[in-house]
């Protein structure tokens, strides 16, 4: 096992990690910008280096400065947390040249998932269902609309080196095709410095829903069952729950079993989340992400199982530490990401919390690194925390989110709760009757108006 950990993030995930280091009795080193000096995860790890100015660019994505801050320290391992440099294969082989391991999977894992064309046709291969679209990138406008009549409008637009909803244009008929590849190549060359675009079948009404799995390099991999992740603003999610409401047992093992066997034969390491659209029964592979995601806990709620802890043990060559049969699925949870955004217009509000009180008692967990006095600064993603709800059936898990989002104070800033307490009295999301296109749908009809 590791003896000290450095963690290459900040915010509520700098300190899920550092809560597991803890729990394992392994010592932490938080960095941090210079913006984030009375940052909470700073505070509370063993030892903390400076990494540079607030801008990410300099600071939390600079290797050689946190190169040197694993010298300094002499950890001996690396937790990148999600974003940042959690899916840079580049980095975590710079790491294993200094003899410091990567907390992930292998760099050839990494740099496979990264590229959308390249993960479809691999996981085609393995027997995962994939969304009708190119089997490559598309090098011309008459490639393109030959696909596009193959295939059959509306089509999407998407990067291949894509993430976070960017360089994603939908196309009704050939006529907008052009201009569609054109604003998707422009995006995703400002984005990824890749111009690379495929086509891929636009659906009209699917949930989208994710697979966690687990691996321990060895041709171990198991799954933990879905999230759906459906209500989405930009392609971004807002809010997740497991299980999915459209699933039944039999859809799960079976998704989850692919999913888990394909894992095995590319003997994955640590956790990952594999993503499909779901529509009318069937699921279409969009992507995978190899990382632990935002939305982690819901799954934690329903199995109880750390998996930050598993990510850990597997980096360090350890046996994960339950087989498929020890997963049991019990209850409901759902996970609210709260924003320091005004819940209507959605425009960042980063500031001073003045007052800070959130809820507690049974099934409620806050993954959160505010407090009150703190002050959000302005260079980073606004997310201000996470309210995850567990309940022993669906409708219990609703009543408790309800009550608790009714409790939960932040003043000072503009926050997302008011999106959220007005979603959870609503008939649609009451019954999980929702799609991808259900919260746009609802705030372009004046939802929050
Ligand atoms: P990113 O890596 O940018 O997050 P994804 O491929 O994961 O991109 O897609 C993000 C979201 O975009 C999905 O959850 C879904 O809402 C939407 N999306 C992606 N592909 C399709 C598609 N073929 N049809 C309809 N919506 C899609």
């Amino acid at each position: 096992m590791f003896d000290k950990i450095l963690i290459a993030n900040r915010g509520e995930i700098a300190l899920r990690v550092l809560r597991a280091c803890k729990e394992l009795g392994i010592a932490t080193v938080a960095v941090h910008s210079t913006a984030d000096a009375d940052a909470m995860h700073v505070r509370l790890a063993d030892e903390s280096v400076c990494i540079g100015p607030p801008p990410a660019k300099d600071s939390y994505l600079n290797v050689p400065s946190l190169l040197a801050a694993c010298e300094i320290t002499g950890a001996d391992a690396v937790h990148p947390g999600y974003g940042f440099l959690s899916e840079n294969a580049r980095f975590a082989e710079i790491l294993g040249e200094h003899n410091v391991q990567f907390i992930g999977p292998r760099p050839q894992h990494i740099r496979l998932m990264g590229d959308k064309v390249e993960a479809k046709r691999t996981v085609k291969k393995l027997g995962i269902p994939v969304v009708l679209g190119s089997d490559e990138a598309v090098s011309s406008d008459a490639e393109a609309i030959s696909i596009a009549r193959t295939i059959g409008f509306p089509v999407l637009v998407k990067a291949s080196a894509g993430g976070g909803g960017r360089g994603m244009k939908v196309a009704l008929s050939e006529d907008e095709l052009s201009t569609a590849l054109a604003t998707a190549r422009a995006e995703a060359k400002a984005a990824f410095g890749d111009d690379a675009v495929y086509l891929e079948k636009y659906l009209q009404r699917p949930r989208h829903i994710e697979i966690q799995v687990l691996g321990d390099g060895k041709g171990n991999a198991i799954h933990l069952g879905e999230r759906d992740c459906s209500l989405q603003r930009r392609h971004q999610k807002v809010l997740e729950e497991s299980p999915s409401p459209a699933l039944n047992t039999a859809r799960r093992d079976e998704i989850g079993e692919t999913v888990a066997k394909a894992m095995r034969d590319l003997k994955y390491l640590g956790v990952g989340t594999v993503e499909f659209l779901y529509e009318d029964g069937r699921f279409y592979f969009i992507e995978m992400n190899t990382r632990i995601q935002v939305e982690h806990p819901v799954t934690e709620m329903i199995t109880d199982i750390d998996l930050i802890l598993e990510q850990i043990r597997t980096a360090a060559g350890g046996d994960l530490t339950v087989t498929q049969k020890d997963v049991k699925f019990h209850g409901h949870a759902i996970e609210c990401r709260i924003n320091a955004e005004n819940a209507a217009t959605f425009r960042p509000s980063p500031g001073k919390i003045l007052s800070y009180h959130p809820p507690g008692g049974l099934g409620v967990r806050v993954d959160s690194a505010v407090y009150q006095g703190y002050e959000i600064p302005p260079f980073y993603d606004s997310l201000v925390g996470k309210l995850i709800v567990h309940g022993k059936t669906r409708n219990e898990c609703v009543a408790r989110l309800k009550r608790s989002l009714d409790e939960f104070v932040i003043e000072g800033i503009d926050t997302t709760l008011p999106l959220f307490r007005t979603l959870v009295r609503n008939q649609d999301i009451i019954d999980g009757n929702y799609h991808i296109h259900w919260l746009e749908n609802f705030l372009a009809g004046g939802g929050m108006k």
